[in-house]
């Protein structure tokens, strides 16, 4: 699998927490050549078992879902209001692109629109717009037209502008968050065909993680893993304005280890670990600067009896905005590091 190709596939696929199956259906077809047997459950979670020689279970995680809106109100001239599901800054909302998914399947294009500045009144021309201001304008002139099409309260939207590479190194997608690390997933078991693997490896691509790490619990459930690492999308703040301290991640610094966040503190022997994998293979590393935020490692470290596990995040800038960007290198990095994991486990965790 292409990279860039293998990368504009996934971010591009339609995927807002609670309406994950275009996703899902894209992985299946990805993955399938590489692993053993494939499900998916209740919640919509994609479980696939790639067999081992060893009675130790690895579980890969990485979730499907990227940040999006509902639709909560049909105007009667075809305007349609919205809601977040998830994670928006309300001031970068008004003025984007979005597709909205019709109960047909299809997709609708539409715009945030907003009251033009010229009818402003002064005293709310420095304020930023509320999301209930907003609406998004399909060109359709009633409510009746809107119907017709398939969208209804509930339908989901996402914000959407097409995948572009940069340059070289860098390419700017919008799911990267975090269909890159579905991505990482894929490319580690395409690295592992054909090879003798100890851990039976189960790939957890889960639902919801965007409104709560929903998903992934139910998953690890399960799949009852002996240990669990997560792959995510992660804040590279390396940009004009932030002083290092508040910069969790740097581009081009290679995969960020995470000590702690909202929802885990990393076992130190973990985190030592995956660092000095990554040094013995030469892979560059960075810490993760503790500043809050979570991942679906909060809900698996916790299941049953407790699940020895790690999160190894990829840089990304503009998290949870438009557009992410993420460089090349930091990706086939991540991916060594959990390729060398995956083929070493369970040798070198100490529990
Ligand atoms: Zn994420």
């Amino acid at each position: 699998m292409e990279t860039v190709a293998l990368l504009k596939t996934l971010s591009d696929a339609f995927g807002p927490s609670g309406f994950e199956g275009e996703v899902c259906a894209t992985l299946q077809r990805i993955i399938e050549p590489f692993v053993d047997e494939m499900r998916v459950d209740t919640l919509g979670n994609l479980i696939a078992t790639r067999r081992g020689t060893g009675d130790t279970t690895l579980m890969l995680d990485a979730h499907m879902d990227e940040i999006g809106f509902m639709i909560s109100f049909i105007e009667d001239d075809g305007f349609l209001r919205f809601t977040q599901t998830s994670g928006w800054d309300p001031r970068i909302v008004p003025a984007q692109a979005v597709t909205i998914l019709t109960d047909r399947g299809t997709k609708v294009k539409g715009y945030i629109g907003m009251a033009p500045p010229h009818i402003l009144r002064p005293e709310d021309r420095d304020k930023p717009y509320k999301l209930e201001d907003l609406f998004i304008d399909i060109g359709a002139v009633s409510a009746g037209d809107v119907a017709d099409l398939g969208i209804r309260i509930g339908s989901p939207a996402v914000i959407a502008y097409p995948f572009e590479q940069l340059n070289e190194q860098v390419i700017m997608a919008r799911a990267l968050d975090d269909r890159a690390g579905c991505a990482v997933i894929a490319k580690t078991l395409e690295a592992l065909a054909d090879q003798q693997v100890e851990a039976t490896v189960v790939a957890s691509f889960s639902v919801q993680e965007e409104v709560g790490l929903r998903g992934a619990g139910t998953a690890a459930y399960q799949i009852e893993p002996d240990i669990a690492l997560v792959l995510e999308a992660t804040v590279a703040a390396d940009v004009p304005g932030i002083p290092p301290p508040r910069q969790p991640t740097k581009f081009g610094r290679g995969p960020a280890v995470i000590v702690m966040d909202n929802t885990m503190i990393t076992k130190s022997s973990t985190v030592r670990t995956i660092t000095e994998l990554a040094d013995k293979n030469l892979i560059p590393w960075q810490y993760r600067i503790p500043y809050g935020g979570g991942t679906n490692a909060g809900v698996i470290h916790r299941c049953r009896g407790g699940v020895l596990t790690g999160v190894i995040s990829l840089p990304v800038r503009y998290l949870h905005s438009p557009y992410a960007l993420m460089r090349l290198d930091d990706f086939d990095h991540t991916v060594r590091l959990v390729t060398a994991f995956t083929r070493k486990c369970p040798g070198l965790v100490e529990k």
